[in-house]
């Protein structure tokens, strides 16, 4: 393992969107808990972040930051190693962000893919809010607060990175501080990101109500394979299929033994095998990751006091940094808090 002083700063986070499901675990979490011995990572809680399309009713964000947590500890992060925390209990990232609000033009944000694209899909919510449209600067905030070597994020959000570089050199440019740029510009990290469809085929997303979550008991989980779509040539047992365009072959190359991904490829192609038998190999294959994560989580849905004093602890550790960095960037915009006089006044006196 590098020694601390050689372990590059990795900062990532997640909305605070309730219970998560494999499509998180795949498309993030389980790189995250990987990353751990490797790096000093920061993990973020994003409870502002859920209120920049949820802003409405704010009556759950506290228990879906929670759950959050829950579902990262039942996965493998580790306390001990990273450090866990919640956006809004650290308001520095507020101040950077109104900061950084001053200097970012609007047609940086206008430009970045996700917005549009959000606004058109997310229906029954008036998204032309300031939020909304100055999300990314919140996230850049999020990340460079941390000075982050690394964010570890999906091909959907590299543009957001490629924004806070952006935003940090056009900090750097303006207040560098006796010739020493504020903020390094962090390198975006693509998750590989396999294709998980939800039990519908689309991609899974709670938006699609097509997901399996973390916390499904196993025979939910045997419920929701039953009825996923399979490929849609094979309508009869005797017609033989194709793994490669069925989703429940896409779980078995994500989660399944080569075994029994040969005996799925075999048997599916001659249709020497139906697809509740394999529905059932793929619940297997689930469960048994499934089953150590909801273990783990029983510790902390029991005592839940226990997972939030983590995130409290967490946040205190991440302030700290935060605060120190806050100290610079108002050294280098000459709006240091100790009082200094303005050199007009020192002149005189
Ligand atoms: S046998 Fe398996 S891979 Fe083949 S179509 Fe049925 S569910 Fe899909």
């Amino acid at each position: 393992m590098p020694s601390s002083a050689q372990r590059k700063r990795v900062l990532s986070g997640m909305r605070s969107t309730g219970k998560l499901h494999l499509g998180n675990y795949v498309g993030a979490l389980d790189n995250w808990v990987h990353m751990q011995d490797e790096h000093e990572c920061y993990f973020c809680v994003a409870d502002w972040h859920a209120l920049t399309t949820d802003y409405a009713d704010t009556s759950r964000v506290k228990e879906n930051s929670l759950e959050v947590l829950l579902d990262w500890l039942a996965a493998g992060l580790d306390p001990e190693r990273s450090t866990l925390f919640i956006q809004s209990h650290v308001p520095e990232h507020a101040e950077l962000h109104l900061l950084f609000s001053m200097i970012t033009p609007l047609g940086w944000l206008e430009r970045v893919p996700t917005y549009k694209e959000q606004q058109e899909n997310i229906t029954g919510k008036d998204l032309s809010t300031y939020g909304f449209l100055g999300y990314p600067v919140l996230m850049s905030s999020d990340i460079l607060i941390y000075k982050a070597d690394f964010v570890p994020v999906g091909e959907d959000q590299s543009a957001h990175v490629e924004l806070t570089r952006e935003i940090a050199r056009r900090f750097n440019l303006f207040y560098c501080q006796r010739g020493r740029a504020v903020f390094p510009e962090p390198k975006t990290v693509l998750t590989p990101a396999p294709k998980l469809p939800g039990t519908d085929g689309r991609k899974m997303s709670k938006s699609y109500g097509n997901t399996i979550l973390l916390t499904d008991p196993e025979p939910v989980v045997r419920r929701k394979l039953k009825t996923m779509m399979t490929d849609p040539a094979r309508i009869r047992r005797s017609d033989p299929g194709n793994p490669d365009l069925c989703p429940v072959g896409d779980l078995h190359k994500i989660f399944s033994s080569p075994e029994t991904l040969a005996k799925v490829d075999a048997g599916c192609r001659s249709a020497g095998i139906g697809c509740i038998e394999c529905k059932g190999w793929a619940a297997d294959a689930l469960v048994s990751i499934l089953n150590p994560m909801q273990e783990r989580r029983k510790k902390y849905e029991e005592n839940p006091r226990l997972a939030w004093d983590i995130l409290e602890a967490g946040s205190a550790r991440a302030r700290k940094v935060a605060r120190a960095t806050m100290g610079e960037v108002r050294e280098a915009m000459g709006m240091s808090l100790d009082y200094e006089a303005p050199e007009s006044v020192q002149a005189a006196e």
